[in-house]
């Protein structure tokens, strides 16, 4: 919902320009309310505890999110509403919490009517990280004798719904607009009376211990192992508030991590460019090896003259050779391009080497763009090289 931004204090003001470079006024942007999350059951029987949602309203607050895929959206106020709900199966009204928020965004990235498309049609999709989920018939976090989405009868005779309580937040990564999912969501939201426990175990099967499953008939089926990862998969059906990690590079010669969310839209901006990794060890290679290259190409650039695809030039280009343990320099007419710059003359090549020796061997030896490669076939790792060249 856009807000008229008459009803936006001059308090609001100072929260917005605490974060930009210049003040801006009330003309300057469009002001527009959002509920994060609620304390509702979601369809993976995940809830929201009362506190989990006041301490996110600290932790979003000030948090960046996307309007689309390019347009940024920030929050500058938020707080807890409580509504009452009345449910079919009681009498009663159940009260549950809500955590708003108000968001601005700058006139000059979005219309009045796409921003009310954009709100009418979409719902928020938040990512944050808990350290802990309380099983909702015994209150314990380390439960194993209730599974989410099962009833069990208590005391008193009554069915009560397992579920789980999400607790002490560390986190708040993300929040982001998302297209609406009218006709599974309603659906999903009832719990499901005849779901088959399923219990995960290992079982000695040929002399082998082996993950099985065992469900409530007593059939038995074999986990596979887990297929080796390269570390750029991508989690596509990433549960609301599991703790899938992706790591990213920043730009800033970080690497930043947050959770995983299937349905946000920067997930697929940074899978799409490449830039999404399931293991941190190989998001930093990438990184490093990404940089040493725009170093390379800008000593090129400064230091030596324009290569050009023209088939009558000599080419100089570095190469390594890994049982040597050396450097040597390539030179051809019509191969163009490596990873690395082309130099005019070996000489230039040499040079190049020189300044960046240590990362360049590095790169010939250690560099590694995938987590699944067989360590043995790299053969010097200690890398005692020369390094007088
Ligand atoms: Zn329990």
């Amino acid at each position: 919902m856009i807000i008229d931004n008459i009803n936006i204090s001059d308090n609001d003001m100072k929260q917005i320009n605490k974060n930009t470079r210049k003040d801006f006024t009330r003309d300057d942007i469009y002001t527009f309310e959002i509920t994060l999350c609620d304390s509702e059951l979601d369809a993976n029987y995940e809830a929201i505890s009362k506190d989990c949602l006041y301490k996110l309203k600290d932790l979003s607050l000030g948090s960046s999110g996307f309007l689309t895929s390019d347009i940024m959206a920030r929050i500058f106020d938020t707080y807890i509403e409580k509504v009452f709900i009345s449910r079919s199966n009681s009498i009663l009204a159940e009260e549950t919490y809500k955590l708003k928020a108000k968001a601005y965004v700058f006139k000059n990235a979005i219309t009045e009517e796409e921003l009310n498309h954009i709100l009418n049609h979409s719902e928020i999709s938040v990512g944050f990280s808990v350290k802990r989920r309380v099983c909702s018939i015994c209150g314990s976090s380390e439960c194993s004798k209730h599974i989410k989405g099962q009833k069990y009868v208590d005391e008193a005779g009554i069915k009560q719904l397992c579920y789980n309580l999400l607790n002490d937040p560390t986190d708040f990564y993300e929040w982001s607009v998302v297209p609406k999912q009218q006709e599974s969501k309603s659906n999903d939201n009832k719990p499901k009376e005849n779901k088959v426990a399923i219990v995960k175990t290992k079982l000695m099967i040929n002399g082998k211990l082996t993950d099985v499953k065992l469900d409530e008939n007593g059939g038995i089926t074999i986990i596979k192992p887990k297929k080796q990862v390269t570390g750029w998969e991508k989690y596509t059906s990433v549960q609301k508030y599991n703790n899938e990690i992706i790591f990213y590079f920043n730009g800033f010669e970080k690497i930043d991590k947050r959770k995983a969310n299937a349905n946000i839209l920067t997930d697929n901006n940074l899978y799409t460019i490449a830039n999404y990794y399931t293991n941190e060890k190989l998001a930093e290679n990438i990184s490093r090896m990404q940089t040493l290259q725009r170093k390379m190409f800008r000593w090129q650039a400064e230091n030596d003259e324009p290569i050009k695809p023209d088939a009558a030039k000599t080419k100089y280009y570095i190469m390594y050779n890994i049982e040597d343990k050396e450097f040597n320099i390539g030179c051809t007419y019509t191969k163009l391009f490596t990873s690395l710059p082309y130099f005019s003359s070996r000489q230039k090549a040499l040079q190049c080497i020189h300044t960046f020796k240590d990362e360049l061997i590095w790169f010939f030896t250690e560099f590694q763009w995938r987590t699944d490669y067989d360590n043995n076939s790299i053969s010097c790792k200690e890398s005692s090289v020369n390094k007088n060249d």
